[in-house]
């Protein structure tokens, strides 16, 4: 159970608070199955409207969201810098990111989704058929902590922009910024307030929202929390979409610009603390780069001041119970035999309250729990190669596949790496870029999870597929009929014979 769950006293209302100062931010009621079956009805009900409105007057009232949300922009950064803790021009970054996906999400539906005629192919040569991507109806988004903002508006811009409703569970550390997320919707869309709901609660409003009969469930959370997200949906048959953890290896090659690839791994590791899915937190370097990438790196990292005040690199962490888990993390990467080029045990650099002090960690042994489980916290491990492809083969050899970053001066080289990395994304020269790209789908392989937010496969995400085909004439002779001829199979065979084969 967390901090902020309901003590006895207060059984339906749990409270969320500024993980700097333990400032109350507010309190929400924990809402319970009934509560989320009828968000759901209400859904189901907006959905139907919602869908009818068509693309382009759902472009216009997505333009309206945007647009509530970027006047209000700093209003919403206060909230996300006090009940996330990161730095409030980092919430401005992941806001305005929001922002630019639902403005592609609303642009580019129809053309995407809409009914389109494709080939009927041999067979079915006087028939029209016809393909087009239809909403699902009512869409569950149970959104992380970390990107508050960012990470949930993945699911619901595009989910909203292929003609769903959404009830979105933010998570119990955020429910504020996603209470706000809903009611900026029924402010901005107040023909369609219901296409956009929250409910908020603990981990069982969760669950609930799995049970209450959606059409789909996008899940970003945890792989453990996944794997119960399935089962759940399991009984219904409810398709989900899973995003998941991550531990993303930068590749440092030969003839990388260094300095580039030294700034880019902080802030890929170090940002929000650390606290990020695509976060950069193995970085395998050559033997030619190393030493000055790691000079380059510490010289950086000593430079960062975390805190909550003004000038503040990155914030404390939003759940303290994660500080236990990077400290772990840090102690076995030593005890394992690796080095600390700065943080780990050196006094006055280690974690104070919930404020982590960054730590970069130097030939960690692979199989360290620092190398193989997602830390979520402001640390890097270093690692020397022989060479590139080394560093693939680390970059690897591991259960999660989410992103990575690759750093090399050949454009070409580059790219074959980047492009024989095991992971959704891949950044060439730049961390996290893939995440800004609206156009350019998001999404893990293996404990990373399946599916895909942002761009056209985004948006399909969140319908099905509906063919039709349309008799235009009839043949003379119907090969599916019961009144066909004897003849009509092996003229068939023949003409199949002609055209395919001489395929040898
Ligand atoms: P959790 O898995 O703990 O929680 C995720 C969400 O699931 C929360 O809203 C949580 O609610 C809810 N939940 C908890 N139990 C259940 C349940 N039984 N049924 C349904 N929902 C439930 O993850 P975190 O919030 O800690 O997020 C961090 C994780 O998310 C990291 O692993 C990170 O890598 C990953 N992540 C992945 C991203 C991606 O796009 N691939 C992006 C961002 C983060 P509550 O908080 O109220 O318990």
């Amino acid at each position: 159970m967390s901090a902020n769950a309901p003590g006895a006293a207060e059984q339906d209302t749990f409270r969320s608070t500024d993980p700097a100062s333990g400032e109350l931010v507010g309190v929400f009621p924990v809402q319970d199955a009934a509560a989320v079956e009828a968000a759901v009805a209400r859904a189901r009900v907006a959905a139907e409207a919602w869908a009818a409105l068509g693309f382009g007057e759902r472009r216009l009232r997505l333009a309206a969201y945007r647009g509530y949300l970027a006047r209000r922009m700093n209003e919403l950064a206060d909230l996300v810098h006090r009940e996330n803790g990161k730095p409030h021009d980092d919430a401005v970054l992941e806001i305005t990111l929001a922002i630019d996906h639902l403005a592609w999400a609303g642009a580019h539906a129809a053309r995407t989704l809409r009914l389109r005629r494709v080939a009927p192919g041999l067979l079915a040569a006087n028939h029209a058929a016809y393909l087009e991507y239809q909403p699902l109806g009512v869409v569950g988004v149970i959104g992380p902590w970390n990107y508050p903002v960012f990470t949930p508006m993945g699911s619901i811009a595009y989910a909203l922009a292929a003609g769903n409703a959404v009830v979105f569970k933010p998570s119990e550390h955020t429910p504020a910024v996603g209470a706000w997320l809903a009611r900026a919707w029924q402010a901005a869309v107040p023909d369609c307030p219901d296409a956009l709901q929250a409910v908020t609660g603990l981990g069982e409003t969760g669950a609930a929202l799995c049970r209450a009969g959606v059409d789909k469930v996008a899940f970003t959370g945890s792989a453990p929390t996944g794997r119960r997200v399935m089962a759940a949906c399991a009984q219904t048959l409810t398709p989900v979409l899973m995003e998941l953890g991550g531990k993303d290896a930068m590749i440092v090659d030969d003839d990388a610009d260094v300095a580039a690839a030294a700034n880019a791994a902080v802030w890929g590791a170090m940002s929000n603390a650390g606290q990020t899915c695509i976060g950069i937190e193995r970085v395998y370097a050559t033997s030619a780069v190393y030493d000055a990438f790691v000079r380059e790196v510490t010289e950086q990292v000593a430079g960062l001041r975390p805190g909550s005040g003004p000038g503040a690199a990155y914030g404390p962490m939003t759940m303290a119970s994660q500080t236990d888990v990077v400290r772990r993390h840090t102690d076995d990467a030593l005890a394992d035999g690796g080095t600390a080029a700065l943080g780990g045990p050196v006094p006055g650099t280690q974690a104070h309250g919930n404020v982590i002090a960054p730590a970069v960690l130097l030939d960690v042994p692979e199989s360290s729990a620092a190398v193989r489980e997602e830390t979520f916290g402001p640390t890097i491990t270093i690692t020397r190669v022989a060479d590139a492809e080394e560093g693939l083969a680390r970059a690897n050899a591991t259960s999660y596949g989410l992103a990575g970053s690759v750093f090399a001066g050949s454009r070409s080289r580059g790219l074959s790496l980047a492009r024989r990395m095991r992971s959704g994304m891949t950044s060439v020269n730049s961390v996290l870029t893939f995440a800004s790209v609206p156009a350019l789908p998001f999404g893990g392989v293996g404990e990373s999870g399946f599916g895909r937010i942002h761009g056209a496969d985004g948006l399909k995400e969140f319908t099905r597929a509906k063919a039709v085909t349309r008799q235009r004439f009839p043949l003379p002779v119907d090969l599916m009929s019961f009144r066909r001829p004897a003849s009509a199979a092996p003229a068939l065979a023949r003409v199949i014979g002609v055209v395919h084969g001489r395929h040898r």
